[in-house]
């Protein structure tokens, strides 16, 4: 098929069913080769558009397109969003009856299921269809599984090499997020797909926004966080199962609809957790990296890191979570000095400590980042970016150098002094003059440079240390009880005046203050169309028993409010709706419309102003019947409105109403009643033939002409 015809062809497709425009990055090209049977592998960012690329083919072939899932929550998800676009979809397992087992099976054989979802290890039970007579496609999904190199090894991914050997015609096309080179080359030998044409697209996510902060007062810091945010949805990911059930605690005192979740909670207790945040009943789970991966919600719009992950592999996979949609998220991580420590330790006797601890040290570069940090983090991944961000901490807030080499002496030589016994702590006590116990029982007090820093807050201090760290001019001793330890650079600061670079702390109000100011903005922002259409999207999620974001993901809910749609062909223009959400969903969201829009423009006018109100349904394209049932108002109400816009020089197509003949058949009766007061009399003297509302507009006309 030429090109072009092929692309018009797809991409009537996409919007027929997904209810999009355009195909993202290397979607089109993927589609394409699956639909020359050929194999292929997908690495694509989470959120990047994978799924797409199988099903989008598999509404193209005859038979049906085999999805193998490693996670159940996963694939009732992505059936249920296909059902919701019109697709015929189901999924396998062993908990369903033999009657559900036998009705798909049926829909196989008379080739109306499309796409069949399936873990590996229910694939034994669909031994008899695994043929190429039923199967048009394989898709493995979250393909990393199959490597033990990977993060997540499966065992049972790794059986799937028979496909390759039973269905040798059958197109494989293998998709994951992890993009090392181990595990992609894992993919390709155990799949029996060495020639699979692989493609790789941008790791950039730039919708979301990437933040660090020093993990000082982190509750309070997350609770303002959220209380920004009060009816977004977000993730809390953190070390310890104790650690996110404490806060979830916290947030639920400070009124916030949060949970715990981690792998030590009960199974059912789990499932709940995680079914209220999809349902959107809740709107913060503080969880273990447990969380996730069953997790399609398209609405997450942040995720906090309350420790800092082991690595950036880990951590770009947990902040992939939010932003599906596209649309603004947020990524904030907090950094303290004791993570790294604890990270250390865990890291520590394990078979591959080296890696461990040089991955960890990456992910410390990223966290004391001083130049963009998005830059650092894809670089990370093998991707160079030319220009910085502006969508980091970094980039918003460049930091501002000043010459410390004072402050940085000061510590070095109370280090010194300290012989490099003691850790920061007690390093900040003397330079402060604390009068405390570590101080007192090591007669501390005698060091000449106790007290010097008295005028400089404790916190000011550690965040100098921890710069003099990064920059190397002194380091931690892991393994000596974490005590400070000079370096080679120290000895030039100290001895041969080498000029250090600092940067003004960061002060955790400035913060909250620039917070305060947005949340000022951010509070006009109730009741705004988009929260009713949200509330709307959440009574059909509860009405269809599916999440919200199946319903229409926020961006598209936000593209609503921005082109408000008012009849069901505007509302087909929408990216994200498709043929069947139109058909479905397109009156009541149209009717929201439409409603906000009235009561829009009557809270903006006075009472004899109310034929303004018309005048917007008007222009929207809604008959006067419609109008009448929109505005609860009589339709000769509304023809008198119509009259008046037309004499107060308003764009109305006056002539679709009243024909020039029944006009000039007014006016001749207005010459022979001699212009009455009332439209009885031209109704009985047309003998009850002609309409009032013609009457009336026939009148407004040859009003405008006598002017
Ligand atoms: P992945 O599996 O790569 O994590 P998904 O396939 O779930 O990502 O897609 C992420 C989101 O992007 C979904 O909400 C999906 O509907 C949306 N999406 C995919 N392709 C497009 C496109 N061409 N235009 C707009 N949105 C898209
Ligand atoms: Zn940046």
């Amino acid at each position: 098929m030429p090109q072009l015809k092929f692309q018009n062809n797809m991409v009537t497709t996409l919007k027929k069913y997904f209810g999009y425009d355009h195909f993202r990055d290397q979607q089109l090209e993927i589609i394409e080769t699956v639909l020359q049977r050929k194999d292929s592998m997908v690495i694509m960012p989470t959120g990047g558009g994978k799924s797409i690329c199988f099903q989008l083919p598999a509404l193209h072939f005859e038979g049906v397109t085999l999805v193998v899932s490693p996670l159940i929550a996963l694939m009732k998800d992505q059936v249920d969003g296909l059902n919701a676009n019109g697709i015929m979809a189901a999924y396998f397992n062993s908990s369903q009856s033999s009657d559900e087992h036998a009705t798909i099976l049926e829909s196989i054989h008379q080739k109306k299921l499309k796409l069949l979802y399936v873990a590996p290890e229910s694939l034994r039970i669909l031994e008899n269809i695994i043929s190429e007579k039923y199967i048009s496609c394989i898709a493995v999904d979250e393909a990393h599984c199959i490597s033990s190199w990977g993060h997540d090894f499966r065992p049972s991914y790794q059986q799937l090499s028979f496909f390759k050997k039973l269905l040798p015609n059958t197109p494989v096309i293998a998709l994951t997020a992890t993009a090392d080179k181990a595990t992609r080359e894992d993919i390709l030998n155990q799949l029996n797909i060495p020639k699979a044409k692989q493609f790789i697209t941008s790791f950039d996510r730039k919708n979301i926004s990437l933040e660090v902060r020093l993990a000082d007062k982190r509750v309070a810091q997350i609770i303002r966080f959220i209380n920004e945010r009060k009816q977004e949805y977000g993730i809390v990911y953190c070390l310890s199962r104790k650690t996110t059930e404490q806060l979830a605690d916290k947030l639920s005192i400070n009124g916030i609809k949060a949970a715990a979740y981690h792998a030590g909670l009960p199974f059912d207790k789990r499932s709940q957790v995680q079914e209220d945040f999809i349902f959107d009943k809740i709107n913060v789970v503080c969880a273990t990296v447990a969380f996730g991966m069953g997790i399609d919600k398209s609405n997450v719009r942040w995720v906090v890191h309350y420790n800092m992950p082991k690595n950036l592999e880990g951590y770009y996979q947990e902040i992939g979570r939010a932003g599906r949609d596209g649309l603004k998220s947020n990524a904030l991580l907090f950094h303290s000095y004791a993570d790294v420590i604890q990270l250390r330790k865990f890291a520590q006797g394990a078979s591959n400590e080296e890696v461990q601890i040089a991955k960890l040290d990456r992910m410390k570069q990223f966290t004391e980042a001083t130049t963009c940090r998005r830059k650092i983090l894809l670089s990370y991944f093998g991707e160079l970016l030319a220009d910085n961000c502006g969508n980091c901490d970094v980039c918003k807030n460049p930091p501002h150098f000043f010459n410390g080499t004072v402050i940085a002496q000061k510590i070095l030589s109370t280090i010194y002094r300290l012989k490099e016994q003691e850790a920061s702590g007690t390093v900040i006590d003397v330079l402060r003059g604390a009068n405390n116990a570590a101080v007192n029982d090591k007669n501390y007090q005698s060091i000449s440079t106790f007290g010097i820093g008295k005028g400089t807050s404790w916190k000011d201090w550690q965040q100098y240390i921890i710069q003099l760290i990064n920059q190397g001019f002194c380091e931690i001793a892991f393994h000596k009880n974490n005590n400070l330890q000079l370096t080679d650079f120290s000895k030039k600061v100290l001895f041969d005046n080498t000029i250090v670079h600092l940067t003004k702390p960061v002060i955790t109000a400035e913060i909250s203050q620039k917070e305060k100011k947005s949340k000022v903005i951010k509070k006009k922002k109730n009741n705004t169309l988009f929260e009713k259409l949200r509330a709307l999207r959440y009574k059909i999620s509860l009405e269809e028993n599916i999440p919200a974001y199946l319903v229409f993901n926020d961006a598209t809910l936000k593209e609503i409010e921005r082109e408000r749609p008012m009849s069901e062909s505007e509302f087909l223009l929408i990216s994200g709706v498709g043929q069947r959400k139109a058909e479905v969903y397109g009156a009541e969201f149209i009717a929201e419309v439409i409603d906000f829009m009235g009561s829009k423009v009557i809270r903006k006018t006075k009472k004899s102003e109310t034929h303004l109100v018309t005048y917007e349904l008007y222009k929207s394209g809604l008959s006067i019947d419609e109008i009448s049932i929109e505005r609860k108002l009589k339709s000769p109400t509304i023809y008198s409105h119509i009259a008046r816009l037309f004499l107060e020089g308003k764009d109305i197509a006056i002539f679709n109403f009243v024909s020039r003949k029944e006009v000039d058949l007014v006016q001749e009766a207005k010459k022979s009643l001699d212009s009455p007061k009332t439209l009885k009399a031209y109704f009985d003297y047309f003998d009850e033939q002609l309409d009032y509302f013609k009457i009336r507009l026939a009148l407004s006309i040859i009003e405008k002409e006598e002017r």
